[in-house]
């Protein structure tokens, strides 16, 4: 195979890992290499476009959701450390990318390949004196020696966990063990803790459906994961069935299980909601049909309405339409004075449409006519 369509193949290999990427599934893009270009976001809001390619899609294990699966009937190929940075340094000195993402399947023995992605990274920082992001992947056997290069040298890491409990990781990934990627992310935390980190810190992802396992559960960890090891952030991937693997005859997973789950996390992480006030349905999984901080709102009444003139930030943080830029907005804005109108809140970003039927305004109850009198109190 030439060098394009190994390029082709191991990009394309590499979409099925969301670490790194904007919110749900991101909008990729072609470039002229075959590779793909994707918009990731930074922890300080800025947005790059990174290559993400594997090394390899060779793998030894056997998870029964993945393409790169041993025994699977795609065609493999694998990279040299010298022929990623070649291909990666054309497309950064063609301003087309910003960054890399360099994940692999685990190909001849985890050893060799954690090595060759070390490599690459290590001559695009020390030889090449590239400066800008890097994501890598950790692969759960790399050794303290490994993982230590890869915080020197990487923006980010990521080890993927896949699923919420070793039960339910054994059922889709048999070679997997949860308490050793438990443990690695006990040892990168550690490794933080002495000033030894990537610095927009770690990441994982999980396979939501893979098995049978609740949107409860899966939360549940996410958040022992972010309070225990402090991750940057987790992302959660509804399962699709890929043709070829064990799980090919499964029913692909709602996105809109995925998007719920995000909705949550940024509820915990941004809006100071706890896990015990998520609203669960019997089944241990997140209602479909309402957005989850909505949901919060009509089963609360007793909590509305709040007052956008006297609330405090975290009151205002749990209004349907008001997110935490906007209710940084109000406080800020009440400095200067009273908040009178619908108008206001409109141009602070607050999506007035959600947020008015659990708003006061100046002790009044206000109504959005929707046209041009947008003050109108009823
Ligand atoms: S370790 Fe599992 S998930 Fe990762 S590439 Fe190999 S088979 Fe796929």
């Amino acid at each position: 195979m030439d060098l394009d369509g190994k390029v082709r193949l191991l990009a394309d290999s590499a979409r099925f890992d969301l670490c790194g990427s904007c919110f749900g599934q991101p909008s990729r893009k072609s470039n002229p290499q075959g590779g793909w270009i994707y918009p990731v976001s930074l922890p300080d809001g800025r947005v790059v476009k990174v290559l993400k390619i594997l090394l390899s899609n060779d793998c030894v294990h056997d998870c029964f959701y993945c393409a790169n699966r041993a025994g699977s009937p795609f065609r493999r190929t694998s990279l040299k450390a010298e022929e990623l940075v070649a291909l990666f340094l054309r497309l950064w000195q063609k301003g087309l990318v910003k960054g890399l993402f360099l994940s692999s399947a685990v190909s001849r023995d985890p050893t060799w390949t954690m090595n060759e992605m070390l490599k690459t990274v290590e001559m695009l920082r020390k030889k090449f004196h590239f400066r800008g992001y890097i994501h890598l992947k950790i692969l759960p056997e790399a050794t303290r020696d490994y993982i230590e290069e890869a915080v020197r040298l990487a923006t980010r890491v990521s080890v993927n966990l896949e699923a919420p409990s070793p039960h339910y990781l054994s059922a889709i990934a048999p070679q997997k063990s949860f308490s050793r990627i438990m443990g690695l992310f006990s040892l990168l935390s550690d490794l933080r803790r002495k000033g030894l980190c990537a610095p927009a810190g770690i990441t994982t992802q999980f396979v939501v459906g893979g098995s049978t396992e609740k949107d409860r559960e899966i939360l549940g960890t996410a958040f022992l994961l972010y309070r225990k090891f402090c991750l940057a952030r987790v992302y959660y991937s509804a399962f699709q069935p890929v043709w070829g693997t064990p799980f090919s005859g499964r029913p692909a997973v709602s996105s809109w299980r995925e998007v719920r789950l995000y909705q949550v996390d940024y509820l915990l992480r941004r809006y100071q909601f706890s896990l015990d006030e998520i609203y669960f349905s019997e089944d241990g999984n997140l209602p479909l049909d309402q957005d989850p901080k909505t949901l919060w709102a009509l089963r609360h009444p007793e909590f509305f309405p709040v007052e956008v003139n006297k609330a405090s930030l975290g009151d205002l943080l749990k209004v349907p339409g008001i997110g935490p830029l906007s209710a940084r907005r109000i406080v800020e804005a009440r400095k200067k004075g009273k908040i009178a109108d619908i108008s206001s809140l409109k141009k602070m970003g607050i999506r007035v449409k959600k947020a008015l039927p659990f708003l006061l305004i100046d002790g009044k109850k206000p109504c959005d006519s929707g046209r041009k009198q947008l003050f109108l109190f009823c």
